[in-house]
């Protein structure tokens, strides 16, 4: 008999409601993984600190032994990390997806039968945000007003560059380069081009902030003409053609961020991969998933070149701390993208079904019972009981 093939799997609880949700869905993992491959495939958890535990524990908020054990296994699964008050490190969460050079986001925001939603037809929404992870405002370069730092940019901007700013200003430098805004609209295509999705939106403030978002949408069509010009159309060569799109091939278009906010709510059927900036993709990540049922569905990946961490968008929720309230729902998904990810297809399709059905059925979590106006929720253990029920 051979072997069982054995995948080490580092996981970060986190703060506030992380130890239940990450419970729950190691349990739903575990499930599917033990269904679909026997005892052919098992998966080791290996605990790693990071947040108010490892503080607590070793007196820094984000050891390197953690940074280098993600490193060597090349993936994580990680729960919500509270940003530490009164200064230190500016967020945990930024600053391990800046030193693994996790540089693109993946958030897919879609929507599940059973779950309350405050659209009218939330099941035209199946879109998956890309967003650049390591500059914009994520670089975090600012200076409080008064600063000294802040007083000479504002002299060096008066006297050399001829721009008057007022004095009481806070300063914020917002860079985006040619380097990052390529490899994010590169993976953004290449993810398309392997899920079979029909388009990539490159949204920007190109109209006002010419240099920086502007440039974002410039790159990422110079990147999809010299590096996928056979995969890929844009809507400029549709109408130059003079016919109708070609089936087959990856439409690449760009939408101004506020316009784009309206037609991801009026036109959402049109839209498949949305390739953002950081901050735009912030906003809209969380305004897809309030369009589907909310933060406690939307899961995500922060995905570099050698590492993935598997995470939900939503933080620690510290109100439903340890109280069993929390949805677990969206590390679950997390969990589904990881096993995707590690090429354990049935495992990751067992899991979402069973998601799927679980959420159909009507059990449902506060978060949504209270949608739908139901007075009847379950809680986070019993909602994973009931997942690991439907494998
Ligand atoms: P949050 O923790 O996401 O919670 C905001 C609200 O969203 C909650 O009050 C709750 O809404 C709802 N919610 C979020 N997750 C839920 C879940 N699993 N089940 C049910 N409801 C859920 O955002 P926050 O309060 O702004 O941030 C708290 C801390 O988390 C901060 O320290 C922040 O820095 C950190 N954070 C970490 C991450 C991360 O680790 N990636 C991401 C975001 C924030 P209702 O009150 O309406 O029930």
């Amino acid at each position: 008999m051979a072997p069982a093939k054995t995948i080490s799997i580092p996981y970060i609880e986190g703060d506030g409601i992380g130890p239940e949700i990450m419970r729950a869905t190691r349990c739903v993992i575990d499930s599917a993984v033990n269904k679909a491959y026997g005892g052919d495939v098992r998966l080791a958890w290996m605990e790693l600190l990071a947040g108010e535990a490892a503080f607590r524990a070793y007196g820094e908020y984000l050891p390197k032994e953690t940074l280098q054990e993600i490193t060597q296994a090349k993936v994580a699964l990680k729960g919500p990390l509270s940003t530490p008050v009164g200064g230190g490190i500016r967020s945990m969460n930024v600053a391990l997806r800046q030193k693994l050079d996790l540089y693109c986001s993946i958030r897919p925001v879609r929507y599940f039968e059973g779950v309350p939603s405050p659209v009218k037809e939330p099941q035209k929404l199946d879109v998956v945000i890309c967003r650049e992870n390591t500059e914009d405002v994520y670089k975090g370069v600012e200076w409080k007003r008064g600063s000294d730092e802040a007083i000479a940019l504002l002299s060096i901007l008066r006297e050399r560059l001829g721009v008057e700013l007022r004095e009481d200003s806070g300063i914020g430098i917002k860079p985006i380069s040619e380097f990052a805004s390529k490899r994010l609209v590169r993976a953004a295509i290449k993810y398309a081009i392997q899920k079979s999705r029909t388009s990539v939106t490159l949204v920007h403030k190109g109209n006002i902030m010419k240099f920086t978002e502007g440039a974002f949408r410039d790159w990422g069509y110079e990147l999809a003409k010299a590096e996928f010009g056979d995969a890929t159309i844009t809507e400029a060569e549709i109408a130059s053609s003079g016919r109708p799109r070609p089936d087959g091939k990856v439409l690449v278009n760009d939408r101004i961020a506020d316009n784009m906010f309206q037609q991801i709510l009026t036109r959402p059927s049109e839209y498949s991969v949305l390739a953002t900036p950081n901050l735009n993709g912030d906003y809209l990540a969380d305004a897809c998933a309030a369009q589907v049922g909310g933060l406690g569905l939307a899961p995500g990946a922060n995905v570099g070149d050698s590492a993935a961490v598997f995470e939900a968008v939503h933080g620690t929720a510290p109100k439903y701390a340890g109280k069993n309230i929390a949805n677990p729902s969206a590390l679950m998904l997390s969990g589904v993208m990881m096993l995707e990810h590690l090429s354990l297809g049935e495992a990751s399709r067992s899991l979402m079904k069973a998601i799927e059905r679980t959420l159909a059925e009507g059990t449902l979590t506060q978060d949504l019972a209270r949608m739908s106006g139901s007075s009847r929720a379950c809680g986070t253990k019993e909602f994973s009981e009931a997942v690991a029920a439907r494998i």
